[in-house]
Formats: C-alpha cells, structure tokens, sequence
C-alpha cells in the first residue's frame, strides 16, 4: 500500500494513494496500527492536493559506508560495525522542493538512498526479535551533503544538516521486500548511481537491530541506510531524481 501526508485546503490529512487518487485515513497516534483502522470513502486528485514531508521525527539515523563502491571512492575503508551519524531533522523536504545550496560550501553532492520509517518504539532488540515488525514502510531518501564540510569538520553534522538536505519522497510503501531493489540517482536526466540495496555491507535487518542496541526508535524516526557508489557534484539549475524499485521517484530542483 502507497501512502501519503498531504494537505487539502486548511486540513492535514494521510492518505492512502491508489492510482491518481488519495483517500484520506483518520490520523494515529501509532503508524503500524494505521492500516487495520482505514475505511476509504472520499477521495481527492491528488493533482488538487499539497503533498507533505511524510513523517516528522524525532532523529533521522544515517549509516555511512554501507556499500563497499562508495566506501572506496572517498578512499574509506569499510566499517567492521555500522557506521552511524545524525541528521537534523530541520533538513527534511519533500517531493518537488528545492535543495538549496548553502554559501559555506563548493562541493554539495547527491547521495540516493533507501529509507526506512519506523512504526513502533523499539530498543534492544535482540537476535530472536524480528526487526522488520517495527518498520511502517519505506521511501527515497537523498542524504545530501556538503563534502567538503564533512572532510573539514570530520564530525558530520553540519555538512549533512543544512536546511533542505534531507529530501525525502512522499509516498510510504509499506508491503515491500526490500533485500535485493534497485536504487539510481540521475542528475538532470543521466544516471549516476546505480545499486542494489543486496549490495549493502549490512542489511536492513541487522541494521535495526544494530541501531535500536544504541538509541531508542521512535514512530516516525528515519534510518537511512546508505548509498551507492557514484555519488557526484550538485550545481544550481540541476534537477536531481533518486529512484528505487517498488518505490517510485523523488525528484528535487537545486537552487
Ligand atoms: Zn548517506
């Protein structure tokens, strides 16, 4: 199932999407317990709506180095656990808006990933646990960031966190076998990265359990899990899509 915050006329609403429509659902406190509750009646084109950043969370948790090509091309080696940063979640937009290149930086670069939402508080999940329960879906993510702030600063804060670094797509897919899904990110039309998420040092999975061992994960908060090899340079005028199969496309102008 496709799903979808969005706003029409004064209200907010989530919606389940089906072909050119969207089906307003009632709004729950808990995602994972959303599907059980939905009735669909009304409908809007979703021409006629304002689509919005599908979750506000409460972290963002990246993993760096998950896919051995990238590890190599910045000359990383690759890490023997995950590697885990935040992201501010102030960075977050949405299908459509503008990625803005701060002053600070020369070398602001896409970084195409799948993204993970969390459905249900979990920690300490163990082996026996399986992680996947706690998911409520997925979307494209692209974890953009100034390279060169990251190579000063060492820490990644602040080359990962300007506002507009985190665009996120729209639309939640939450029935999806993620082990082995294309990802590709294009600058204006020509394709840059090119992965399989199979290709990930560590899985989905582990990740999640990996993660939930060192903070709590709450409704909404975000784990993305990497990037292809590929990553390149963004300049303004670029139009920049990331792509995974079974998701769809989330497409951002640079300003
Ligand atoms: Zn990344």
């Amino acid at each position: 199932m496709k799903l979808c915050h969005f706003q029409y006329k004064e209200t907010v609403y989530w919606g389940v999407v089906k072909n050119e429509l969207v089906f307003p659902i009632d709004n729950f406190s808990d995602l994972a317990e959303r599907e059980n509750q939905i009735k669909l009646t009304e409908s809007f084109d979703i021409a006629s709506v304002k689509l919005l950043p599908p979750v506000t969370p409460s972290k963002i948790v990246c993993v760096g180095r998950n896919y051995a090509e990238h590890a190599a091309e910045l000359g990383n080696a690759v890490p023997k656990e995950p590697l885990l940063f935040l992201k501010a979640p102030s960075s977050i937009v949405t299908e459509g808006e503008s990625i803005i290149i701060p002053k600070q930086s020369n070398q602001v670069e896409h970084e195409g990933e799948l993204a993970i939402i969390i459905g249900r508080t979990c920690k300490n999940l163990s082996d026996a646990d399986d992680p996947l329960e706690n998911v409520f879906g997925y979307v494209c993510l692209n974890d953009v960031t100034a390279r060169d702030l990251q190579r000063a600063d060492v820490q990644f804060t602040r080359a990962k966190s300007f506002d507009t670094f985190c665009p996120i797509g729209a639309f939640i897919e939450n029935d999806l076998d993620v082990s082995d899904l294309r990802v590709t990110t294009k600058v204006n039309g020509v394709i840059k990265q090119d992965g399989r998420t199979s290709q990930m040092t560590f899985p989905i999975p582990l990740l999640i359990i990996y993660i939930s061992k060192q903070m709590t994960l709450n409704p909404g908060d975000i784990i993305a899990t990497g990037t292809p090899s590929g990553v390149s340079k963004l300049n303004e005028g670029d139009i920049c899509e990331v792509e995974i199969e079974g998701i769809g496309v989330l497409k951002n102008p640079v300003n």
